[in-house]
């Protein structure tokens, strides 16, 4: 659907973590098992290894026994510990199972972030996607406009709201937590600052990580932008808290939101008004499937 909009370039996505004054690969495979324990491994001897280190939690409940499941406490306290208090400024006991489960552990050397087959980026950026996207005569963007300013005078047939559900339902039931981020951009005058595009810091410096995208762009300039990022308490809302407590709170209003669509017709999509930690592709995914529910709902075929 997006290839309508942008040509694409391959998603060259590959990680470090600055963990003991060394680069790591991660997410974690055989070469980061290999360089850790100063080994040489098969495949076969990978598994075992994390085997003998994973402890015993068949059905891990939160993020530190997910990971310690898996790798054991000093792999754990080497890449995930530090990261995740900086993050998110919980500790991994307190955070579903599944935020530290999306990195995932392999046994082979493959070192791409993500498991997807295909792994693409727009050639000319987001920005330039969106902006095809919005170029049609029947789509009006207003900037810098509070939507519940302007909502009333519309009458629009039906909504898709976007933002963060508990502002739409004006904190009722209270606020919902989200984590932000700021970045410090920094240019250096050489071609590339890092040997990778993103490079994690579990228990160094206050910034997460830093990522250098033109080794994913591909652009061709002399200099380059190294982008630093902050986790911050407050600011945009970027991501949803993954913990029981602020599911049970969502989901009071869910409640409202699937009243709300009955009513009003008004739909709720992606990470902000459904509170779910997902990804770009995943957003996709999300927004033509709730497009094909509005078409049926709204007889628009
Ligand atoms: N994580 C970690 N160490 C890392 C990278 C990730 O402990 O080096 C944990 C951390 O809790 C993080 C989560 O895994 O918030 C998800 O990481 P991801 O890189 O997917 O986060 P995003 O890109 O969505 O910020």
């Amino acid at each position: 659907y997006l290839s309508k909009y942008t040509e694409w370039i391959p998603g060259n996505y590959k990680v470090k973590s600055y963990s003991r004054g060394e680069l790591f690969p991660f997410p974690i495979n055989m070469l980061t098992l290999e360089q850790f324990f100063n080994v040489k491994l098969t495949v076969e001897d990978t598994k075992k290894l994390l085997q003998s280190l994973g402890e015993d939690y068949p059905n891990p409940k939160n993020s530190e026994e997910f990971v310690l499941s898996r790798v054991g406490r000093e792999l754990y306290e080497a890449f995930y510990l530090g990261y995740t208090l900086k993050q998110w400024e919980i500790h991994p006991k307190d955070l579903d199972a599944s935020v530290c489960g999306r990195i995932p552990i392999r046994f082979n050397k493959d070192e791409r972030y993500v498991d997807h087959k295909y792994q693409l980026t727009p050639k000319h950026g987001f920005t330039k996607l969106f902006g095809n996207m919005i170029h049609h005569k029947n789509i009006h963007v207003l900037l810098n406009t509070d939507y519940k300013e302007i909502i009333a005078d519309l009458n629009p047939k039906f909504i898709i709201y976007t933002g963060p559900i508990d502002y739409y339902f004006d904190y009722q039931f209270g606020k919902l937590p989200w984590r932000s981020l700021s970045f410090k951009h920094v240019e250096y005058n050489k071609e590339f600052e890092q040997p990778c595009v993103q490079i994690n810091y579990p228990n160094d410096f206050t910034y997460t990580r830093s990522v250098e995208i033109k080794h994913v762009t591909q652009q061709k300039v002399p200099n380059t932008v190294v982008s630093f990022e902050f986790s911050e308490k407050e600011g945009d809302p970027y991501y949803p808290i993954p913990a029981d407590n602020n599911k049970k709170l969502f989901l009071k209003y869910k409640e409202l939101a699937d009243i709300e669509t009955k009513q009003k017709n008004v739909y709720f999509g992606g990470r902000l008004a459904n509170y779910t930690y997902i990804n770009t592709d995943e957003a996709i995914e999300n927004a033509l499937e709730l497009y094909n529910k509005i078409v049926n709902e709204q007889k628009l075929g």
